[in-house]
């Protein structure tokens, strides 16, 4: 991001001087690596967006609007992060369509013959949570994929978790949409994308209009631009981009299935070394379980224990994780989260259960 600044800042796709020639560079050639980062058919597929947020909502008001009717149905699950909800919550509003949400279990895991009841004739999107960011679920997307398509609904992927802690291929997974977001992923905040397959994105309205999507603009009429240029409407984020561009390699080059075993690794080491905290109780004990353990402790508030461990130097997310509707199916109202990269050790594990110590010899019964 600073290199960008400070040697090539310039808009895009405009000026046929020095400097936007290199920043149009620099930002296509961060599409480029986010196509081979998902394994994309083409570059054109990556709509660069703000973030997973902004990506589903896309879809939900580009899509959604223009092929969800009266009487249509969308299935969620309810491991869903609120950005997963509330934009489909929206269209059912304007459009009249209805929102269907899968069961989990008390482990944490979907409920697949709950959710393969759910999808019938009607429903026209699928979208759910690859890797749950509050209790660490990873969903079996493969099979939602399977079971969606059959019954000729979409499917969107929100693998604003998944992005960074697993290999993701498009091609392989045979999703419509998929949406991650640079901050996740050791990048810049402000930049995520879109992924979503040519041939729809194809078919798909604008979502938002002004520069850089139209083709040609007169009163009386204007013309489109052809993806991805047609969902960026106005000035990009190109340095964003271009920092997401560098995460990217950065993570990249690293062996990706090494980082996986040692994220499972530390995982593992962490929840024994829980075992040992009085009164703690892991939440979510789903079969298949990545970047995160979330707890609550007897007697004592998340937030407490997050800030006690703060005064320790340890950071833990305390609170409902923007996934209310998963606390209330839990019974609870938050919860302390510990969440692992591939820079963490066991070392900070063991910080954490040190300051856990503290948190009970503070606040304990
Ligand atoms: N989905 C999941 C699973 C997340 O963890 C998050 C962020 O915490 C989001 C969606 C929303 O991502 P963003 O705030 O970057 O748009």
């Amino acid at each position: 991001v600073a290199g960008y600044y400070r040697r090539d800042n310039s808009n895009v796709h405009r000026g046929v001087h020095t400097l936007s020639e290199r920043a149009t560079a620099a930002y296509e050639g961060a599409r480029e690596r986010v196509r081979s980062f998902l394994n994309a058919r083409e570059a054109r597929e990556v709509v660069f967006v703000r973030g997973t947020t902004e990506a589903i909502n896309l879809v939900a008001g580009s899509f959604g609007r223009g092929r969800i009717k009266e009487g249509d149905e969308i299935v969620i699950s309810t491991l869903e992060h609120h950005s997963n909800i509330v934009p489909w919550q929206m269209l059912c509003e304007q459009t009249g369509a209805r929102l269907k949400v899968a069961a989990i279990d008390d482990d944490g895991d979907l409920v697949l013959d709950d959710f393969e009841r759910l999808i019938g004739p009607r429903t026209r999107m699928v979208s759910v949570v690859y890797v749950s960011n509050a209790l660490g679920t990873v969903n079996p997307v493969a099979r939602v994929i399977e079971l969606a398509h059959a019954r000729g609904a979409a499917v969107m992927l929100d693998a604003a978790q998944a992005a960074a802690h697993l290999t993701i291929d498009v091609q392989a997974l045979g999703c419509d949409f998929l949406a991650f977001s640079g901050h996740k992923l050791y990048g810049p905040t402000g930049i995520g994308v879109l992924w979503g397959r040519g041939e729809l994105l194809e078919e798909m309205e604008p979502w938002q209009g002004g520069g850089e999507m139209i083709r040609s603009v007169s009163f009386e009429r204007t013309t489109y631009n052809s993806i991805p240029a047609r969902f960026e409407a106005g000035t990009p984020n190109v340095a964003g981009a271009v920092g997401l561009g560098a995460a990217i390699d950065y993570l990249c080059g690293f062996d990706r299935a090494a980082i996986e075993a040692h994220e499972r690794e530390l995982l593992a080491y962490c929840d024994r070394r829980l075992g040992e905290v009085t009164g703690l109780r892991v939440v979510g004990r789903p079969k298949e379980k990545l970047g995160a353990h979330s707890f609550v402790i007897d007697g004592i508030h998340p937030h407490d224990i997050g800030t006690v461990l703060d005064h320790s130097g340890v950071a833990v997310r305390t609170g409902h994780h923007c996934t209310q509707p998963l606390m209330h199916r839990l019974g609870l109202d938050a919860t302390a989260r510990a969440s692992f990269a591939l820079y963490n050790t066991r070392d900070d594990v063991d910080r954490l259960i040190d300051g856990l110590g503290e948190v009970l010899e503070v606040l304990g019964p």
